[in-house]
Order: structure tokens, then sequence, then C-alpha cells
């Protein structure tokens, strides 16, 4: 017992001589336990609470070693730390104060607490791995409640274990300051992630209605970015999972994995890198897949290995996105410049959070709200870089809509206009087979006249004669008509031609044609040369009366026509068969009529010519001279 007693006194005079007393007289001050701190780091974790106790009496304080540095921070360590500090108070009157460790992530923290007389007054175990309904003061950061009566002396002994990074930062404040400083941390939390609950519904709304995987990325980026950082302030164990202690340490991997994996995806997505830079694209790829593949892993690997993995990855994508961003800016996607600029915010932010992480600047407040400000920026400006491109989109696809109704337009104009060439051109065409045509017409009627008129007299000749009379000796029989036939030769004509010479003749034959043709004046009246100097007329709707009046009236007229040779003067007569009647009556052809008539002719000439003389198969017979 005496023994024990001693080296607890041996004890006591340890830490009153090695330790720094925290004097909290003043009522409204606030501690910052970090300098007033010893520890040492048992790397093995084979040390009792009891053993340091007993190496303290024994004055063994080698191990223990004070801390220069701002920040109560280890970096990543799988040893146990302790931490030890001593309170003191001088006052007359009861101090009660709030201990707080701001550092949520903590694993396993035990505290033991020593009265003056080395006694142990109380043992309190936090830690993310107790349920939160266990604090003693409900909060996201441990806070536990301290009370010193007057004059006395404690000192408190931490053992800390956690595959976290190994942080604690000690503050004592009066209560009354703390939950006033604290309202307004609560504050910019809320603001900052409030920020980002609205950002990711109000995307999440917009992917709804746009498909576009970009903002899909982006719901999932935000939405992880927050959890991560929630997590990191116990935010998400105290409203999220407070009974779900295992979870915690994954969740800070698998939210830091998802803020990882779903920066590449979006990078790689809103800068359109399938297109224009398969290596990077690939590159970020590759990332998605290591990222998911440390989400996966959180099972079966510690945590403090996944996690600086995760950050030495996280710092590789941070300057991959800046680079691939920059590099799209210069090559003049202009949506790349809005998006470089909001993940630069993001980058400082994360830079300084990792830099204080890994130990290499201390923790302040700068540090611990970097990554909440420079998030909040990113993710406010890259829903605007969303929106802009979208708009961008919208904007090219109308331009491109619009070139291509230009090019219909034009097309349609083009297409009207050969139309119309093509028309025009069947136009003309058409006019000219018409002309053509018009003149082809002309040319046959000419030749179809040439081959009906006799070339010596311009009357018609004998095969018109031939042709007409049977269509009107037919058209008379049909309708009952008259028809009559006149059969004329020029007597004694061969002696004209004897007596002149043949071109005295044929001016003699084409005299005779004139005379014939201003008699026989009716339009349906045919006039033809039959042969050398014979005529033959047709006379439709004429009966034997009126055809042997016209008879009368050539026979006359031809005589009375003065014609001339070179020296003298002379005349010629004609004689004239007439053959006329109704051919429906006889049953006869225009060939039997024909015979007729030239048999009348015949008789004319018989009887002496320069005579007319009716068939006799006519109704009416006269004949006169
Ligand atoms: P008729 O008829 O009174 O009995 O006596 P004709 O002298 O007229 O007799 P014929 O009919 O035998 O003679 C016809 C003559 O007409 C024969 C020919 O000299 C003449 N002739 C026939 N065709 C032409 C012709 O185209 N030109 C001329 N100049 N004479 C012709
Ligand atoms: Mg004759
Ligand atoms: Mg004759």
């Amino acid at each position: 017992m005496r023994s024990i007693l001693l080296l607890l006194c041996i004890f006591w005079v340890s830490l009153a001589s090695g330790l720094e007393t925290v004097e909290l007289g003043d009522l409204h001050k606030q501690y910052s336990l970090n300098d007033h701190v010893e520890y040492l780091i048992d790397q093995d974790g084979v040390y009792f609470v009891d053993q340091l106790m007993s190496e303290s009496v024994n004055q063994d304080t080698s191990r223990w070693l004070t801390h220069n540095k701002e920040t109560l921070s280890f970096g990543y360590s799988n040893a146990v730390h302790w931490l030890r500090f001593k309170l003191d108070n001088q006052t007359d009157d009861e101090i009660s104060k709030l201990l707080e460790i701001e550092y949520p992530v903590l694993d396993d923290v035990q505290i033991f607490i020593y009265d003056e007389n080395n006694a142990l007054i109380e043992k309190k175990v936090l830690g993310d791995k107790v349920p939160f309904a266990e604090r003693e003061i409900f909060h996201r950061n441990f806070l536990i409640p301290l009370t010193l009566a007057s004059q006395q002396t404690q000192t408190w002994l931490l053992r800390v274990e956690t595959s976290s990074s190994v942080q604690v930062p000690m503050t004592i404040w009066p209560e009354r300051t703390f939950f006033i400083q604290d309202q307004s941390k609560i504050m910019s939390m809320g603001v900052y992630f409030g920020i980002m609950l609205i950002m990711t519904l109000y995307n999440l709304v917009v992917f709804f209605s746009v498909r576009e995987n970009s903002y899909l990325y982006y719901v999932f980026y935000v939405a992880s970015m927050a959890l991560f950082l929630a997590s990191l302030q116990g935010l998400s164990f105290q409203y999220i999972w407070p009974m779900a202690t295992h979870w915690n340490d994954s969740a800070i991997v698998v939210m830091l994995s998802g803020v990882v994996c779903f920066a590449s995806l979006f990078a790689r997505d809103f800068l359109e890198l399938r297109k224009s830079q398969r290596l990077l694209y690939h590159l970020f790829g590759i990332v998605v897949v290591f990222s998911l593949s440390i989400m996966i892993a959180t099972n079966f690997i510690p945590y403090y290995v996944l996690i600086k993995t995760l950050i030495v990855l996280a710092f590789g994508v941070i300057f991959l996105v800046t680079y691939t961003g920059v590099l799209r800016w210069v090559q003049g996607f202009s949506a790349a410049r809005l998006f470089t600029i909001a993940w630069s915010t993001m980058l400082m932010g994360g830079a300084i959070l990792a830099l204080n992480k890994f130990n290499f600047i201390p923790r302040n407040f700068i540090t611990e709200n970097a990554v909440q400000l420079g998030s909040a920026i990113e993710v406010i400006l890259l829903s605007f870089a969303l929106a802009d491109r979208l708009n961008q989109e919208k904007r090219e696809r109308y331009e491109v809509q619009l070139t291509l109704l230009q090019r219909e337009h034009e097309v349609q104009e083009a297409q009207a206009e050969s139309l119309r060439v093509e028309r025009k051109a069947n136009e003309t065409l058409e006019e000219k087979v018409r002309e053509r045509t018009n003149e082809l017409e002309i040319v046959n009627k000419k030749l179809a006249d040439l081959s009906t008129t006799d070339a010596l007299t311009g009357v018609r000749n004998r095969r018109y004669f031939d042709h007409v009379l049977k269509r009107d000796f037919n058209r008379a029989r049909r309708e009952k008509e008259q028809l009559a036939i006149l059969m004329l030769d020029i007597d004694h004509f061969k002696k004209v031609n004897d007596d002149y010479g043949h071109q005295v003749g044929d001016e003699a034959l084409r005299r005779v044609a004139v005379v014939l043709t201003d008699v026989v004046h009716r339009t349906t009246d045919v006039l033809a040369r039959y042969g050398g100097e014979e005529f033959a007329i047709i006379l439709p709707n004429t009966d034997i009366e009126g055809a042997q009046l016209v008879a009368e009236e050539i026979r006359k007229r031809v005589a009375e026509e003065r014609m001339s040779s070179v020296d003298e003067e002379f005349f010629v007569t004609v004689s004239i068969g007439v053959m006329g009647d109704e051919p429906c009556i006889k049953n006869n052809s225009a060939d039997v009529w024909l015979r007729e008539a030239d048999s009348a002719l015949y008789m004319a000439k018989a009887s002496g010519r320069n005579k007319v003389v009716i068939s006799p198969h006519c109704q009416t017979k006269n004949e006169t001279t």
C-alpha cells in the first residue's frame, strides 16, 4: 500500500513537473489545447492505461513528446496515439465547460480523467464506432462536458485509435460561447448543404426533362461531394445514419470514390472528349473503373490504404480535369471556359484540404471550409455551364435547321427553275414541231395539189377527176340529188397543131381552160383536163336542164374566144356530151355515166361538131346547136 502511494506520488510529481497545466480560471475564455498536449505514439498498440501510469510514475517520460505544431495532427497511421494534458481550477468556484474534439471521424477515443490524487474520476468512450444516440451531447463533433471543482486539478489521458487521419483538434469552450459560435457554423453548413441539395434536385429534374447524361453525372457528382463533406463533418452520422457505425468509415471512401468517378464521367461527357480527345477519353474511363473498384474494395481492403490511394487519385483527377478543361478551352470549345473556371475554384479548395490531411499545412478555418466554398461556387458555375451548353447546342441545332431550310429552299427554287426551263424548252419544241408540221402540211398540200393538177392548164387532172367523180356520184345517190357530167373535146385540134405548131396549140388549150374555169364557177363544181384536148366537168346538185345551160354557155364562150398565133388569129370550137340525172333512180355507176357522156360527145362530133348533145339515157333529151 505504501509503495502504491509512493508510486502515485512520483507519478504526480512527474506529471506536475513535465506537463504544462491549463488554468481554466477565465470564465469567458476558450482554450485551444493543441499546444498544451503531450503525446505518445504506441506503434503496435501494446500499452494499457495502467502501464502508462506506472511508466509515468517511474518517471520514464522520454517517450512523451510535446507537440509544437498548431494542430494536433499526425496524418494517417495505424498506431495508437496517447495524449495527455492537465487542467486546473484556481478559482473558488466550480467550473463547467465543454471539451470539443472537432474531428468527428475518429474511430475510437477513450478518455481517462484523473483527479489530483491520480484517482480515476471517469472514463468516457467516444468515436464514430459508438452509435450516435449514446453521445452525451448530440452534436456532430465530440463534445465532452467537464467540471472542475474549486482548486481542483485534473489530468486527462486520451487513447486515440482510428483508421482515419489522426487529428485531434481540441478546444475547451465556455458552454455559452460554444453554442453561440456554433450557430454561425451550422448556418454556413446549412447554406452550403442547402445549395448542394437544391442543385442536386434541380438538375435531377432538368435531367428527367432533357435526358442529357451530363446532368445525371453532375447530379451524382454533387450528391457524392455533399455526402462526402457531410460525412467528414459528422453530419451524415448525426442526421442520416446515426446507427450505422460500421458504415461510417466506408461512407467516406465510397463518397469520395463517387466524387472522383462522377467528376470524371461528367468532365468526359461535358467536354465531349469521345469525339475530340480519344486518349483523354480513355484515361477518364480508366479513372472511373479504378474509382469504382475502390468503392467495392471498401469491404476487404483497410480504410487508410484506400483513402490514401483515393486522395492521390483525386489529386490526379483534379489536374487531369483542369488540363483537359484548359485544352478544350484553347481548342475553342466554348463551353469549356465556364467549366474550367468552375473547376478551378474546386481545385483550390480540394488542394487546400488535401494538403491539410497530409499534414503539410495546419488545420484552420480556411482548410476546414475551403472545399465547401470552392465546391459551392463550382457547383453553381457548373450548373450555369450545363445550361449554357444546352443553350448553345440548341442554338447550333437551330442554326443547322435554318441552314437546312435554306438549302431546301434553294433546292426547291432550283427545281422550280429547272422545271421552268424544261417547260420553256418543251414549249419551244412544241412550237417548232407545230411550225414544222404546218410547213409540212403546206408542202404536203402543195404536193397533193401538184399531183392532182394538170401542169399545162392549171386545172385538175384526170386522176383527181376519177376520184372525185366516184365520191360525188355516191353522195348524190345517197342524198337523192341530181348530178351532171360534161365531156368536152376541142374540135379538129390536130389541125391547130398542124397549122400553128404545138406551142400555139398549148396556148389554145390554156385559153380554153381559162374560159371553162370562168363558166364553171360553183365551188362544188369540178373541172379537169381529161386527156390531150379533152376536158371533163362534174356539176353536183345540177339537173339536166342546168347542165345543158352550162354546156351551151361553154360552147358559146369558147367559140367566141379569139386565139392568136404569130401572124394570124383563129377560133376553136368544142363538142360537149352531157349525162345527168338522179343516180339513185338508175341502178348504175359512175363509169357507166362517164361512158354515156362520152358517147353523147361522140354523137356531137358525129352530128357536125360545135354541139352539145344530151345523152339519150337522160330523162330530158335535148339537142342544141
Ligand atoms: P376531132 O376531135 O374534131 O375529130 O378532130 P381532132 O383533130 O381534134 O381529132 P383527134 O382527137 O384525133 O386529135 C387530137 C389532137 O389534139 C392530137 C394532137 O395533135 C392534139 N393534141 C392532143 N394533146 C395536145 C396537147 O397537149 N397540145 C397540143 N398542142 N396538141 C395536143
Ligand atoms: Mg380528141
Ligand atoms: Mg378533137
